[in-house]
């Protein structure tokens, strides 16, 4: 992630393990070009789920994260009220059903990101963008090639 983003999802990191929590981190940057296979291999009608590559991601930019969180005492991954890249209605960050503690978590994760200047993607609870991402070029670097800068 570009270091402003990763910096404020270490601030929303550590209010939530005072809470109980990690962050169970599944995507962040993406280079564009897996934007393009995702988009591809996606039915038309799921496709409010999958970034345009003619417009790029937010991940593309280091800018976006998909996470969730976990039990800090039992290690395990909290239920919320649909499963990560779920493509169905139950990934709403809106989505009313589910029990309340699959909610209360959900908008928990919701309300620590936002202090942070992340907004939650509306079709999906697990999505976020950092506040900066448009002053952010749309990258194609590959991962390995990242990993040889670092
Ligand atoms: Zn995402």
């Amino acid at each position: 992630m570009q270091r402003p983003a990763a910096q404020a999802l270490l601030r929303a990191h550590r209010e939530l393990v005072k809470q109980g929590y990690g962050l169970l981190i599944f995507d962040a940057y993406r280079p564009w070009y897996v934007t393009k296979i995702f988009w591809d291999a996606t039915p038309p009608d799921k496709h409010e789920f999958v970034a345009d590559p003619a417009q790029g991601s937010r991940h593309n930019r280091g800018c976006a994260v998909d996470l969730s969180l976990y039990d800090l005492e039992t290690g395990s991954e909290i239920q919320m009220t649909g499963g990560y890249d779920e493509m169905s209605e139950r990934s709403y960050p809106s989505y009313r059903g589910g029990s309340e503690e699959e909610r209360a978590h959900r908008d928990l994760l919701r309300r620590e990101m936002e202090k942070q200047g992340f907004t939650v993607y509306p079709s999906e609870w697990w999505h976020f963008d950092y506040q900066d991402w448009n002053e952010y070029a749309i990258q194609n670097i590959p991962f390995e090639q990242i990993a040889e800068r670092h």
